[in-house]
């Protein structure tokens, strides 16, 4: 598969260590990645975000608190928040709603998810969204918040809601999951995307399908193995992925648009 592929969700900053985040981005260079959008979890994460887009040409940041961490967005993560996006054109991610086993209770998050889709609402970024067993509310919200460009990335929401969430305006990201060969109903929601609006990503470092963990080179096998569902040529759909993945960060992939500001 030809480059410039785009990788539209991952957390290079979880790399164990620095010697394997190197061979991570060297591989996704042979590969022909030439984008991705690396999400920050926490104010924890975000200054290791902001040092990696830094010395990545291709790596775009993104900060949010996940709602996993909520307990530590410490009083005034907001207004940090807020300066990091200030600081370096970025997107806000990754936020959401999780109604799984590892989340707070789902008023504080949707507290957290709102504070943060204004934000990116009135700094005009795009959002990179995580939905888990909230699909009912995240509707909800969004019709309520009308946010600007956004991604449920990793969509696992059901078939049947996808074209309303397009004709919201949302971009729906897959992952190496749609490998897993239980996974049925993701292919069904891969084929009622609208191809306008498809991307693909690794979340790596994580492993998102039984025994895959590629690193982001292996967005040329999720784009293979999309293409196989899809029935289009491979080539088409990378190029197709791309073209949208743009679309999706807009001016942040000019090398201007990018170019840290000072606060
Ligand atoms: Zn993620």
């Amino acid at each position: 598969m030809k480059g410039p592929l785009f990788d539209a969700h991952n957390h290079l900053q979880d790399y164990p260590d620095k010697a394997k985040l190197t061979e991570a981005l060297r591989l996704a260079a042979e590969a022909g990645v030439e984008l991705m959008l690396c999400n920050g979890t926490s104010p924890g994460d975000w200054e290791a975000v902001l040092a990696l887009a830094a010395e990545n040409k291709g790596v775009i940041p993104c900060f949010g608190l996940h709602p996993w961490f909520i307990k530590e967005g410490a009083p005034g993560w907001l207004e940090g928040l807020e300066s990091f996006l200030l600081r370096v054109p970025s997107c806000v991610g990754e936020i959401g709603l999780d109604g799984g086993g590892n989340a707070t209770d789902l008023a504080r998050q949707e507290g957290v998810f709102t504070a943060q889709l204004r934000l990116a609402k009135k700094l005009g970024r795009p959002a990179c969204l995580h939905c888990v067993k909230a699909w009912g509310r995240m509707r909800e919200i969004i019709k309520e918040e009308a946010p600007g460009v956004f991604m449920f990335h990793s969509y696992g929401g059901p078939p049947e809601m996808a074209a309303e969430f397009a004709a919201l305006g949302a971009y729906f990201s897959f992952s190496g999951a749609i490998m897993d060969k239980k996974r049925e109903k993701l292919r069904r929601a891969l084929l009622a995307v609208p191809a306008e609006r498809l991307l693909f990503e690794t979340e790596a470092p994580d492993a998102d399908a039984p025994g895959w963990r590629a690193g982001p080179a292996g967005i040329a096998e999720v784009l293979s193995a999309a293409a196989a569902i899809l029935g289009r040529p491979a080539e088409d759909l990378s190029a197709l992925a791309w073209a949208n993945g743009n679309k999706f960060i807009g001016d942040l992939s000019a090398p201007e648009g990018r170019r840290p500001k000072e606060l």
